[in-house]
């Protein structure tokens, strides 16, 4: 019989040292309860002793020669690596489970050691079994460190995670992961410490489901699921894609099952070789499961306390507290980023006398209705919140005292609509008091005390309204809602109007075009300076239409005056850069040029600085489509805005027109001459026309003409006239032209973006 080390230690029988250690080894091995192998460098047996031979169903002689992988399950290249740096002092020492048939499993721990023999290299193993109550001591100790971290109130993530590592720490080569089920039925990962991060970002928001891998289908059977090779199994046929970035072969999930029988949670084991897992990992996750169940039933209830900390049991709206450190927020960042903003107070109007008469169900229906009203007006770019009683607030960041009077009377408005509670039509109506920051208040509580002043005040003169907490302010806002809505009606009644003032060659030879400038004379408010009116519509979103007015009457009057042969060879129009964001202005104009048998190149669209550096694409587009077009393009105000001028390269620009600012001291500041003296060298350069705004005087005339500036505009000529009086005035001013008019206009450097003079 074979015994373990004798053909090693006696081959010399000389050696009578060598014959003693071997007889006393042999005697020693026996009573002991110990796995003995030598392997040669391709892990196949050289010898065994009795103990090992009988784990494994075997005869020990019987063992010479074969590969350990033959008969042990577990054992496996990455075994016998981690068995070669553990025979090298390295890593901690591994583990290999032994089955034989009719046997329970054995858990054996693995000492190596480096032997030579007769000139070979073997690697003796020591096989220790584990007996179950060192096991069960790991998993004790693995129970009460997770325990004791969730009654730490540590985050779920990081009790979780430490779950996993200590899972992985117990049984080397595993990787451990939870996935939340969310209620939507798709998954969250929250931990896996050891899965490639690629990996567990691909899982998020994944649908569990029949044949959702391991995890996604253990949660939809609601019973664990062992995938013993993922390369195969039908069940991760939708996930082969992420194998490459998982480099994992086998998976094994469980569900975890909360108290009220919904599935909340997996955890799984995943292991590089393909194959079931072994006993002592099964048992780990028996103790694993019952500890993420307590964790997250833990966080659960954390949750729910917060919200009963935060949240206003009756409207489930945030409650005080909770809107005082969102409020605190908001206003530390406006005032970080100069972004003002309004809080808004309401109150609502007779809520005492509701409660009495229909009683307090009916006062809690009022309330209920009226939060969830609120919080569907506001949405969720502002918090809402109930602070008490019958009195709710809105935090409103990034607003406008205009925008902040019209989202007040918007939600009164909301708030108006009938209620029926009990069989009852009630109308509710609602006190606001707005307080502004940081103008108002900068500090919470100041702020607070301001709104409710204003609110107050609101009660007092009669309640259902909404007011500012300064007078000055009510006054500026009212005067803007008026004129607003003045504005309103100007446009739907065909209030407003068009002038035109004319472009004129500073060669004498005539006009060049007219711009078309919008004006506005209201019956009240008398003639409102476009430049007033136009910013309003900007904000009140009436500049779409004033715009699209304005493009349309002055094509239809270009095409009337070219029927009457009058001498204006085209017309600019403006257009605000909100219009190109909200309108297919390309695709307007297509229209309106076709409409009115018009030439592309008889329009020209003046576009600010900020059109063209916006960095929306839709306007890049727009503009390409509307030079391809043959329409023209024209930089207005240029020089007022930005000082990049790289758009000029890239964008179809035909024209620069030179601000007034810098004509008006053409003839008393010299940085002004140097600077119009910059800007005409630019279209020169570019072969872009250069307009001059705002001429009145022949000064500055002559100093545009000797700077090589060819057309300007401005009241040494004329004002912007109606369409009538620029007949009348062309008329006159016609016989002082000289011959050169035509080539003037149409020929020329200005119409290098459209290629199509006009
Ligand atoms: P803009 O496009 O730069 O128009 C030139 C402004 O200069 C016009 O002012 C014009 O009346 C004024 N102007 C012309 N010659 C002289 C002059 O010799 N001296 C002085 N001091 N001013 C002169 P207006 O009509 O008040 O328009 C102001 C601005 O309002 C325009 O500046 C334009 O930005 C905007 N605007 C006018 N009509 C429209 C429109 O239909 N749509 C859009 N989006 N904006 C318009
Ligand atoms: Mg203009
Ligand atoms: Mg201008």
């Amino acid at each position: 019989m074979t015994q373990p080390g004798s053909p090693c230690l006696s081959s010399d029988p000389a050696n009578p040292v060598s014959a003693l250690e071997a007889r006393l080894l042999v005697d020693t091995f026996r009573g002991i309860d110990l796995g003995a192998v030598w392997l040669d460098e391709d892990a196949r047996i050289v010898l065994a002793n009795e103990h090992f031979a009988g784990w494994v169903g075997s005869d020990a002689a019987a063992l010479a020669g074969r590969p350990l992988a033959e008969l042990v399950a577990d054992f496996n290249g990455t075994r016998w690596a981690e068995i070669a740096h553990a025979a090298d002092g390295d890593g901690a020492p591994p583990r290999l489970t032994l089955t034989a048939p009719g046997a329970p499993a054995r858990v054996l721990e693995v000492r190596a050691q480096r032997v030579a023999h007769d000139g070979r290299a073997l690697v003796a193993l020591l096989l220790v079994p584990i007996p179950d109550r060192v096991e069960a001591e790991a998993i004790d100790g693995l129970q009460r460190e997770v325990l004791e971290s969730i009654a730490l109130g540590r985050p779920l993530r990081s009790v979780l995670d430490l779950l996993c590592r200590r899972v992985e720490s117990l049984s080397p080569g595993v990787a451990c992961s939870v996935l939340l089920i969310e209620k939507n039925g798709t998954v969250t990962p929250i931990a896996g410490p050891s899965l490639p991060p690629a990996y567990v970002d691909a899982l998020h928001g994944e649908p569990i489901g029949p044949r959702a891998g391991s995890c996604g289908t253990a949660a939809w059977r609601r019973e664990p699921v062992e995938v013993t090779d993922i390369a195969t199994d039908p069940l991760w046929a939708d996930y082969r894609a992420l194998l490459p970035l998982l480099d994992m072969a086998a998976c094994w999930s469980t569900p975890v099952i909360a108290s009220n029988g919904e599935v909340v949670a997996t955890f799984a084991l995943y292991y590089r070789r393909p194959g079931a897992a072994p006993p002592f990992d099964r048992r780990m996750v028996e103790a694993c499961v019952p500890l993420c169940r307590v964790a997250l039933q833990h966080e659960a209830n954390r949750s729910e306390i917060e919200r009963l900390a935060y949240f206003d049991p009756l409207t489930g709206l945030p409650n005080r507290r909770l809107f005082s450190d969102r409020a605190r927020q908001t206003l530390q960042m406006a005032v970080r980023v100069q972004a003002p903003g309004a809080l808004l107070l309401f109150d609502i109007d007779r809520f005492k006398t509701t409660n009495d008469s229909l009683g307090h169900g009916a006062g809690d229906e009022v309330l209920r209705e009226t939060a969830k009203r609120l919080q569907a007006e506001i949405g969720d770019s502002a918090t809402v919140a109930r602070l008490g009683g019958d009195e709710f607030a809105a935090m409103l960041p990034r607003c406008s005292p205009v925008e902040a009077m019209h989202a007040a009377e918007r939600l009164r408005e909301a708030l108006a609509a009938p209620l029926r509670i009990a069989g009852m039509q009630i109308e509710v109506s609602c006190s606001i008091g707005i307080a502004l920051f940081p103008q108002d208040g900068s500090e919470l509580e100041g702020l607070v005390k301001n709104a409710e002043m204003a609110m107050y005040e609101v009660k007092r003169g009669g309640r259902g309204a909404s007011r500012f907490f300064t007078s000055m302010m009510n006054d500026v806002v009212a005067q803007r809602m008026q004129m607003e809505s003045a504005l309103r009606q100007a446009l739907a009644a065909r209030g407003l109007a068009l002038q035109y003032q004319p472009k004129m060659l500073l060669d004498g030879s005539g006009c060049a075009g007219v711009e078309a400038l919008a004006r506005w004379n209201d019956p009240v408010l008398g003639d409102v300076p476009p430049d007033r009116f136009i910013a309003l519509a900007e904000e009140c979103g009436l500049i779409g239409a004033i715009d699209a007015w304005v493009l349309e009457t002055a094509c239809a009057q270009l095409a009337a005056w070219q029927r009457d042969d009058v001498p204006v060879p085209s017309i600019s129009v403006n257009v605000s850069p909100l219009r190109f964001h909200s309108d297919d202005v390309p695709a307007h104009v297509k229209r309106l040029l076709q409409r009115h048998g018009l030439k592309p190149g008889a329009l020209m669209l003046e576009v600010t600085e900020r059109v063209m550096l916006g960095d929306d694409e839709r306007t890049r587009v727009d503009l390409r489509t509307l030079n391809d077009m043959g329409v023209r393009l024209s930089v207005d105000d240029f020089g007022t805005g930005y000082s990049s001028l790289g758009y000029l390269k890239r964008l179809p620009v035909s024209e620069l027109k030179l601000d007034k600012s810098f004509v008006s001291d053409l003839e008393r500041e010299a940085s002004d001459r140097a600077l119009a003296d910059a800007v005409i060298g630019i279209g020169q350069a570019l072969g872009l026309e250069v307009v001059a705004e705002g001429v009145e005087t022949p000064g500055q005339r002559e100093f545009l003409a000797r700077a090589g500036c060819r057309i300007a505009q401005g009241f040494l000529w004329t004002r912007a006239l109606p369409a009538d009086e620029l007949v009348a005035w062309l008329e006159r001013e016609r016989g002082g032209w000289s011959s050169r008019r035509l080539t003037a206009i149409t020929g020329g450097g200005g119409t290098r973006g459209s290629g199509r003079p006009g």
